[in-house]
């Protein structure tokens, strides 16, 4: 079974197209102070390394604002100027080389500093993300309250807020648009971001925002994203996590090959473990794992966004599902004791030790996707 996309209005941030049949993105935020210019260069490096396609940095002052010029000439993936508060600082960013604008609704939503913002990034030719989020969504809150207050739910004001927020840039002529509807409730989210894509055509950058603990915010970011992306919803997302940025960018290839919208190398499929096991199966699994990151962030450098064939591997404990998940990947294999029976597209390969499985299995793959 395949998803079927929404195909919503093809937007360029950088050398990055989302939209239409594009690949899903996937984003970060440095989490370096924007103005320590090496440090954002070292995270830049790292985010695209794990497989980032757009980086997002926060612009919180002229300083961070003129960071940008240096920080493009050191880098060649798609800077974004995160902006709040001053449509100055989004001026500045954009005159020092933005690849995108976030502007918050909740925040900038003055008619002529609005405009102004429209027209430098028309200029530029660069978009805009209209990023409302549950947190500062309270200026247009308060707004509504006194005109309608049946209106003021939380995802309600977010879709009426996007929509109110791009009549306007559409009015200053401005169509470059993405939008970002996040709260840190799951289901305000899912809520926002399906009834706003019925009413608009323009991309959408998914995420649930401030997700807590790291574990809980990959499992919410799963459900939350996972949920859209079921719906053929979302055309860039940021997996947002109070943890290492690099682990955001893992979790979010995780989810987009859990759904078979991207593919970022073979996916492994291991049993849980249980009395019947008689090999350390868990550490085989986390020592694969360990290794096939690093091969795979290699392999993303190298590669187009869209990489090679999928590759379904499978690891198992003992022979009651063993061979049937070993003979149903490309490569498996079934263990006993102490020791494995290794399969090859289908057919019992050869009996390898417990002590090379993953040796056994990196050499089996790397001939296999070579
Ligand atoms: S495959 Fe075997 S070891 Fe693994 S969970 Fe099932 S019964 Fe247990």
């Amino acid at each position: 079974m395949k998803i079927k996309r929404v195909r919503k209005k093809i937007i360029k941030i950088g050398n990055v197209k989302i939209g239409g049949n594009n690949p899903i993105a996937i984003q970060s935020m440095v989490k370096a102070d924007t103005r320590n210019v090496n440090a954002v260069i070292r995270q830049v490096k790292n985010l695209k390394s794990s497989g980032c396609d757009i980086v997002r940095i926060a612009v919180k002052d002229k300083e961070s604002a003129q960071a940008i010029a240096c920080i493009k000439r050191k880098t060649d993936i798609p800077i974004v100027a995160d902006i709040h508060f001053s449509y100055e600082l989004a001026l500045l960013s954009i005159k020092n080389g933005a690849d995108k604008i976030r502007l918050n609704p909740g925040n900038i939503y003055k008619k002529d500093e609005v405009r102004q913002v429209a027209l430098a990034a028309a200029c530029a030719g660069i978009p805009i993300r209209v990023g409302l989020n549950s947190g500062s969504v309270g200026g247009v809150r308060n707004n509504r309250k006194r005109k309608n207050p049946r209106n003021c739910k939380t995802n309600n004001l977010m879709t009426t807020a996007a929509l109110s927020y791009i009549k306007m840039l559409e009015g200053f002529g401005f169509y470059n648009i993405v939008v970002s509807l996040k709260a840190s409730n799951i289901l305000d989210t899912i809520y926002a971001y399906k009834e706003f894509s019925k009413k608009s055509n323009y991309p959408l950058h998914l995420g649930i925002t401030a997700t807590g603990f790291p574990r809980a915010g990959i499992i919410k970011s799963a459900i939350g994203i996972g949920a859209l992306l079921l719906d053929g919803i979302g055309d860039t997302l940021r997996v947002s996590l109070t943890d290492d940025p690099c682990e955001e960018i893992i979790a979010a290839k995780d989810i987009l090959c859990a759904l078979n919208l991207r593919n970022f190398g073979p996916e492994i499929i291991s049993c849980p473990t249980c009395g019947r096991c008689e090999v350390d199966l868990v550490n085989i699994v986390k020592d694969l794992e360990k290794k096939l990151l690093n091969s795979e962030a290699r392999r993303y450098n190298k590669s187009s966004r869209v990489l090679s064939k999928p590759t379904k591997v499978a690891v198992m404990g003992c022979v009651v599902n063993g061979p049937g998940e070993a003979k149903d990947a490309d490569l498996g294999i079934a263990f006993g004791k102490k020791s494995g029976l290794l399969f090859k597209k289908g057919k019992a390969f050869k009996k390898i030790k417990e002590s090379q499985a993953t040796k056994v299995i990196l050499k089996e793959l790397n001939a296999l996707i070579s």
